[in-house]
């Protein structure tokens, strides 16, 4: 056990959760590559996760991550305690009306599936975008038109003190693939409100975000969906393309011949691959067009 897993779990007698040390993260992310996380910590439930949190003492790193769809980690892995939500906190139950509450780990493809069943529409979106709920939540992840921010009514936490935290919709402070939420805060789940709807309906639109993203997307590839935001009054991809990045590699990672924003890896990638090529796209964009390319895809960790 690495040094900080041990003295972490000898200085909580009560913890309930995993906490495990030098976890491949490789494993949990999308893009299948990165270093371990020098602890990986899965809370048993909501109060675990404060006993934690209250107790690993404030010089310690806390990432959050859910499915790693939007996750690039380095090669060098994540230093401190890496938090990943498990089952505990996946579930998704009728609120009244036509809310719905869901736990930050359930799939964004079960609220979806969960709103359906329900007769709630406005969650069709959902349906492809393959994280969990408390990424959704911190990347205001949206598609077709809809965003996550357009459903929210609040948003429950715990902060990097232990405290339990109740946000409104205003203090999530949403932009564009953007929450403006204290950074501290792990998301623990959200109360959610769409719109009555007849099932059929909700079921056709969601065949046709699934139709749609499948003819558009690499959607069975490693990847990190949309690895740049839309720059106001550009699509990324058009940038990229016109700049022809269309298909050009680094190592083993690749620009998708299919989708210029997506970014492969394409078996033998390593991280540095991934980010060397995103810094050479955002480059020659600027050479070519002069828009400045922002990263959406997270990266975090350091270098080998
Ligand atoms: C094939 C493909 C298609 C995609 N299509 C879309 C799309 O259409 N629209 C879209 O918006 N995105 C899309 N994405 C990106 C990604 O799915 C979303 O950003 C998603 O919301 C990330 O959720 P996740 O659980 O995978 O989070 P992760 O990638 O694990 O983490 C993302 C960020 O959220 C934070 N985070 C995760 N969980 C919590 C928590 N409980 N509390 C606080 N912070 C947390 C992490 O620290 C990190 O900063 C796509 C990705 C792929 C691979």
């Amino acid at each position: 056990m690495s040094e900080l897993a041990a003295k972490l779990r000898a200085a909580m007698p009560e913890l309930r959760g995993r906490l495990v040390a030098d976890q491949r993260l490789a494993d949990l992310a999308w893009f299948r590559v990165g270093g371990p996380a020098e602890a990986l910590f899965t809370p048993e439930d909501e109060d675990d996760l404060a006993y934690f949190l209250e107790r690993a003492p404030a010089d310690v790193p806390v990432t959050p991550i859910g499915l790693g769809s939007n996750l690039l980690v380095r090669d060098g892995g994540l230093p401190g305690v890496t938090v990943r939500l498990g089952r505990a906190f996946a579930g998704i139950a009728p609120a009244g009306g036509a809310r719905l509450k869901a736990g930050a780990a359930a799939a964004d493809k079960r609220m979806a599936i969960a709103a359906h069943e329900a007769g709630i529409g406005g969650f069709a979106f959902y349906a492809g975008i393959p994280g969990a709920i408390g990424g959704a939540l911190r990347m205001n992840a949206g598609a077709n038109g809809t965003e996550t921010s357009d459903r929210v009514v609040e948003v429950y936490g715990v902060d990097r003190s232990g405290r339990r935290r109740t946000l409104s919709k205003a203090e999530m402070g949403y932009s564009y693939r953007h929450s403006a939420a204290p950074a501290d805060v792990i998301f623990t789940g959200a109360l959610f409100e769409g719109a009555p709807a007849e099932r059929d309906a909700i079921r056709a639109e969601m065949d046709e975000v699934l139709r749609h993203r499948e003819s558009t997307q690499p959607v069975k590839s490693r990847t990190g969906g949309s690895t740049f935001k839309n720059p106001p009054g550009h699509a990324a991809w058009k940038l990229i393309d016109q700049a022809g990045m269309r298909g050009f590699s680094v190592g083993g990672a690749q620009v998708s011949e299919m989708h210029c924003n997506f970014l492969l890896n394409t078996g033998g990638a390593v991280a540095s691959d991934i980010e060397t090529l995103g810094e050479e796209i955002r480059r020659r964009v600027r050479e070519t067009s002069g828009v400045e390319l922002e990263w959406e895809i997270k990266r975090i960790g350091v270098a080998a």
